[in-house]
């Protein structure tokens, strides 16, 4: 007989705990594009989990590789001693990073690869004789983690407040344009000017104090906010002109979700750093890395005397031998299967003719689209109270994973999705929307 399991010691994170145990929803089995609650319901997964599933739910090629890491080295220390796959798996990776990022830094989250990366930069124009570069930007409505670095430099405000001062750091504006780009297909036509904010906030805090500027290239927890035309490449102009270095957060963008491996690639902008996780391992085991160019790597390491630690930085598990095991047999998937370019390809586009097919449902105000992510926004309620979440959980009464956030939801379903999955989740969302109020 199943074990019959307490809700009650688990403090879940980012949920309406008393709310979620007197009613919750247990995914107890996954298997390719599909969860099951733990009365046996199907749900399409449309999510990826949290946008990590990339190669779909359990590949057992990914296990075999843990089990086998296991039974051959399970653990050992990454200070002063190496292991081979780790070595090996650092070197797969830069084949998929944009020309010049050909140094790893491993650890065990995207919100451990955002601090890894806020201090490498920051050692970074230490090294390189910029001794007062110390101030961080970010974004409004970004979110980089829930460490204090990236608190500090992410624009989410339920998850800033009630933890006291955070970090100096200033912020841009978002580029969420409803009035003027609303149904655009791919990057908004309007908005590019807001890039110029850099330019602004550098000259006001005075160049010789800011040390780097963090964004995703495209937001997702913020509402899936697509970057303007010209945007990306407008930033770099600016952090070029001021010494000032571009970090990429593509936790969620890199891994295929955009069509290419990484945003940096789709887009044509070469960030400084990149924070990576999620995807790295489809999912199935803890890893993130930051990829650093070759000069940050070599300004830091050659800035110390011969035989000391150029970088008092790292973790436990930076490296994690069973970790770096799932994250081959990943990158074995995603060559072999050709899914970091199926964003760019037929069932991209059949995804996004999906989604703007929504277009006319009184209740959407907006649907954002790039590669294998979207998002559909519904008008903001009279009573103010953000009606995603509600239409999530109408989702899942129909078998469908979505995520929401205020008045949106989110899509990123695991890139071996097919026409007919799209057509489901498409046929659900109408069949919701249809019962949503217009205002
Ligand atoms: N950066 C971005 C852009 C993310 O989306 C996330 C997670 N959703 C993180 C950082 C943090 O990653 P983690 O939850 O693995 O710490």
């Amino acid at each position: 007989m199943k074990k019959k399991v307490s809700y009650d010691a688990f403090w879940m994170p980012f949920t309406a705990n008393r709310d979620f145990k007197a009613n919750p929803r247990i995914i107890n089995r996954a298997e390719g594009m599909y969860c099951y609650s733990d009365n046996g319901t199907q749900l399409l997964d449309a999510t990826a989990g949290l946008w990590c599933v990339n190669a779909g739910h359990a590949r057992q090629e990914i296990g075999e590789a843990m089990a086998r890491q296991v039974a051959e080295l399970d653990y050992s220390s990454p200070f002063n001693f190496g292991h081979d796959i780790g070595f090996e798996f650092a070197e797969r990776l830069v084949e998929f990073t944009p020309t010049g990022l050909n140094k790893v830094f491993f650890t065990n989250s995207g919100s451990e690869a955002v601090e890894s990366a806020l201090k490498i930069a920051l050692a970074y124009q230490r090294a390189k004789g910029n001794t007062t570069k110390f101030k961080l930007i970010g974004r409004e409505l970004a979110y980089h983690g829930v460490n204090f670095g990236g608190l500090s430099v992410g624009g989410l405000t339920p998850n800033r407040t009630g933890f006291g001062p955070l970090l100096p750091a200033d912020h841009l504006s978002h580029t969420l344009d409803v009035e003027r780009n609303a149904f655009s297909k791919g990057l908004p036509e309007h908005g590019v000017e807001k890039a110029e904010q850099l330019e602004q906030l550098i000259q006001f805090h005075g160049a010789e104090s800011v040390a780097a500027v963090i964004v995703e290239p495209i937001s997702g927890a913020g509402g899936v906010i697509l970057p303007p035309k010209g945007y990306l490449k407008r930033l770099r102009e600016i952090c070029d002109r001021h010494d000032v270095v571009l970090i990429f957060d593509e936790v969620i963008t890199g891994w295929g979700r955009l069509g290419s491996p990484f945003a940096a690639q789709e887009f044509e902008v070469t960030p400084d750093l990149i924070t990576s996780a999620k995807g790295i391992t489809s999912g199935v085991v803890p890893l993130g890395a930051v990829f650093a160019k070759d000069e940050i790597y070599e300004t830091v390491v050659n800035s110390a005397a011969e035989g000391s630690v150029e970088f008092y930085h790292g973790y436990t598990y930076s490296g994690h031998p069973v970790a770096c095991a799932a994250g081959l047999a990943t990158m074995d998937i995603y060559q072999r299967e050709g899914l970091l370019e199926r964003g760019r390809g037929e069932i991209g586009q059949y995804f996004a003719d999906g989604l703007h097919s929504l277009k006319g449902i009184q209740s959407i105000v907006d649907i954002r689209n790039y590669g294998l992510i979207g998002a559909v926004q519904f008008a903001a309620p009279a009573d103010g109270k953000p009606i995603g979440f509600d239409i999530l959980k109408r989702c899942y009464d129909k078998g469908l994973l979505v995520r929401s956030m205020g008045n949106t939801i989110a899509l990123s379903p695991p890139l071996i999705i097919e026409k007919s999955h799209v057509d489901q989740i498409i046929d659900t969302l109408a069949a919701v929307a249809k019962d949503i109020p217009a205002k």
